[in-house]
């Protein structure tokens, strides 16, 4: 991976604190060590919904002032405004202003796509979109924006990016992912921590990130959330850990733990992963906070330890430096008692706080606890950002006879249960957990019926036909299909987090179904609209349907988008991140090994995803040609040049990602079929032509041998870019 390449890291950027980390440790005792490394739910301390939320005066005494806890986190139970935000966390800095040494309080949130807590913020795509974008210029702009948004609220620190691999598309939170790749999750995931670390934390619109769920998190053998995975260590190696040690080697503060097991060991007991990789490995040097009531789950989940107390003192010494605990003292009672019998050592401690300390020194926080000047919120500028991410993010992955762009004139039904609603365009962690409160989305946003119905004229008619997974009436719909030109059926997924979201059957909802196949069975033209967290199964509609455009979570500004793409205004260039299954069984990634697809293993069934990874479609066509591979003979150690031309060989303008896979022909360990090495996204006028260089090295040809470690095998690699692939050949010496 060589994210380092493209970013420097921001590590020394920031003045070093280190003196003033060791003078302050120095006179503090061990309650109020203990205290930093004590993190509470602004929901403990509290009272009151919504804007109504106070802090209360008894509660909050009692964990800022008597036990010192070093970082409150999450909403009570709402997005609040960035006012309101302000007044909170004034006062929460205020009581800490209280304490002996004054230390202040770190704040952390979850800004998943932008400032998804603070009322008015500007949202994005979710991950998922923004890796259908192939963009990290435009991710990390995003970023910027996010950043901002989030402190001028106030708070300094947020819970992403999510750093997971999206490889088990049952997985409730598969769109907070980057996608299957670890190559593309590792330049968004680096996008992403610089656009909002930027190259100094104290600034009023710089945030510090926490890198989650370190690791292997996202890969449940079941698909549910927060179950076991089996990842032995050298597949762990070769596609999990490497956006993580991209996005720490780029910088980012924090590291947040999986809430899960893997091959049996719970991720908050992980020694080997959180202190000899972690720390030994990949060199990170800010803090690890837990995930929410993990050392507690410890004992009630995992069965992995016979009480809190040793739970305790097990996740501490695995490199646990702050505790989510979140709503009652026992981890701070529990590790002063561990402290004073001896059982965590003093160093241990001194560590933790250490670099929590230092993470507030970074951001500023002991010259001004206080939220700093407002800036610029909710731009009309920041909007554009947002919308052109949106776009970018479309994924156009059929288009039968051209049938798209539609004429703004074309008589169009729009029927489906996600065509009126903003709910399922952000999908989870937006406004409220569950991103399920209506009252809380703005009013100005069109959906994709309104945005339809403001661009064509008085020629739509909207019948909503079924809602997520119950038919209303879809006779009403046929009859309204029949009397159209043709359908745009919008169909997929109403919001989920985390568990809530677990299904049993990746296959769209029956009755969403039924509607698309009631529609097709008129003769009229389908157009599908997939607004999504996951590639649920849609193959009983696809092959009837004339156009399919995947919207995934595109945010607020989709509706937009979507009729920007419909109705031509807009090119798409989206590529899918993942692989879209045909059936709920036949997942495979992009990167399987070519064995896996042949005869022998799927008798007369070889793969056949509904949509290739990295597939989408464009209104204008590009032509690939010239590709140059040299030297044909390269040394182990050598570098590899890679060249092609790119064509606009159609009439409009476009975007599109160009991405370069290598094929290691044989290897020690049976090599996938093909990989990503590198892409980018070039923007083309008509009958204009691009040539990209790309530069590979030793660790693109090497890979995570049976020992754990790289190794580059000597011997004959295929170049695969567009439908062109050329070879080379490694020699040892
Ligand atoms: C989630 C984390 C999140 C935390 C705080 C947990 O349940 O797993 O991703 O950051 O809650 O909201």
């Amino acid at each position: 991976m060589r994210a380092d390449l493209l970013y420097a890291s921001t590590t020394n950027l920031t003045r070093d604190n280190t003196q003033r980390v060791e003078a302050l440790l120095a006179r503090m005792t061990v309650e109020e060590k203990v205290g930093q490394m004590t993190q509470l739910a602004i929901g403990f301390i509290s009272t009151g919904d919504g804007d109504n939320l106070q802090l209360d005066q008894a509660k909050l005494e009692k964990a800022v002032v008597k036990y010192g806890a070093g970082s409150i986190l999450n909403v009570r139970d709402q997005a609040l405004t960035v006012e309101k935000w302000r007044e909170i966390i004034g006062q929460l800095q205020a009581a800490s202003q209280k304490t002996r040494l004054k230390i202040p309080i770190l704040y952390g949130i979850d800004s998943i796509h932008g400032g998804t807590y603070v009322r008015g913020a500007t949202l994005s795509p979710q991950e998922i979109g923004m890796a259908a974008t192939w963009n990290p210029a435009l991710m990390q702009r995003v970023s910027e924006i996010a950043a901002s948004e989030t402190r001028a609220a106030g708070i300094p620190w947020t819970f992403s990016p999510v750093l997971d691999l999206g490889r088990q598309p049952l997985w409730p939170r598969f769109y907070e992912t980057f996608g299957e790749d670890p190559y593309l999750a590792t330049i968004m995931g680096v996008a992403f921590v610089r656009g909002f670390e930027g190259d100094d934390i104290s600034s009023p619109d710089h945030v510090a990130t926490s890198l989650k769920h370190y690791v292997g998190y996202s890969f449940p053998l079941n698909g549910r959330d927060r179950t076991p995975a089996w990842i032995p260590e050298n597949y762990l190696r070769e596609y999990f850990l490497p956006p993580f040690a991209a996005a720490v080697q780029a910088g980012a503060r924090t590291v947040m733990v999986n809430s899960a097991e893997i091959n049996g060991t719970p991720g908050h007991l992980n020694h080997h992963l959180l202190t000899e990789v972690l720390r030994g490995e990949l060199g990170f040097k800010g803090f690890v906070v837990s995930d929410w009531e993990d050392i507690k789950k410890l004992v009630s989940t995992w069965r992995a330890a016979p009480d809190e107390k040793e739970a305790t003192r097990l996740a501490v010494m695995a490199g646990i430096d702050m505790s989510m605990v979140p709503q009652d003292y026992s981890f701070s009672d529990l590790l002063v008692e561990l402290i004073k019998e001896g059982k965590v050592p003093m160093s241990r401690i001194d560590e933790a706080v250490g670099r929590i300390l230092r993470v507030k020194f970074d951001l500023g926080l002991f010259e001004n606890p206080m939220p700093n000047p407002k800036t610029g919120f909710a731009t009309a500028e920041s909007r554009q950002v947002v919308l052109e991410a949106a776009r970018e993010s479309l994924t156009l992955l059929k288009n039968e006879n051209g049938i798209l762009p539609l004429s703004k004139h074309s008589k169009v039904l729009v029927t489906g249960p996600t065509a009126d609603s903003l709910i399922p365009l952000n999908n989870g962690w937006t406004y409220v957990w569950q991103g399920n409160n209506a009252a809380l989305y703005p009013k100005d946003r069109p959906t994709i019926l309104k945005a339809i119905q403001e661009k064509s004229g008085g020629n739509v008619t909207y019948v909503p036909g079924v809602t997520f997974d119950k038919e209303i009436d879809i006779a009403a719909a046929v009859r309204a299909a029949q009397d159209a030109e043709l359908t745009v059926v919008c169909l997929g997924e109403s919001s989920y987090a985390e568990t809530p979201g677990n299904i049993t059957d990746l296959t769209l909802n029956g009755p969403q179904v039924k509607l698309a196949e009631a529609i097709e069975a008129t003769g009229k033209p389908v157009l599908l609209v997939l607004v999504e967290g996951r590639p649920r199964v849609i193959n009983r509609i696809a092959d009837g349907a004339k156009g399919i455009l995947l919207a995934l979570n595109p945010g607020n500004e989709g509706g937009a988008a979507v009729a920007d793409v419909l109705f031509g205004d807009y090119n798409p260039n989206g590529k899918l991140p993942f692989t879209y299954p045909r059936t709920p069984n036949s997942y495979l990634t992009y990167d399987h090994k070519l064995f896996e697809t042949e005869e022998t293993a799927f008798g007369n069934e070889a793969f056949k995803p509904q949509f290739e990874f990295g597939s989408g479609l464009s209104y204008t066509t590009f032509t690939y040609s010239n590709l140059q591979v040299s030297p044909k003979t390269v040394p182990l150690n050598g570098q590899l040049n890679i060249s092609v031309t790119i064509k606009n060989s159609g009439q409009r303008a476009g975007k599109e990602a160009v991405i370069v896979y290598l094929r290691d022909q044989v290897a020690s360990l049976t090599p996938p079929g093909r990989r990503v090495k590198r892409f980018a996204k070039i923007s083309l006028d008509p009958g204009q032509s691009r040539t990209l260089s790309f530069t590979l090295g030793r660790d693109d040809f090497s890979f995570i041998g049976a020992d754990n470690k790289p190794i580059v095998e000597p011997g004959d690699f295929a170049v695969m870019v567009g439908k062109l692939s050329d070879e080379f050949s490694l020699q040892a010496k």
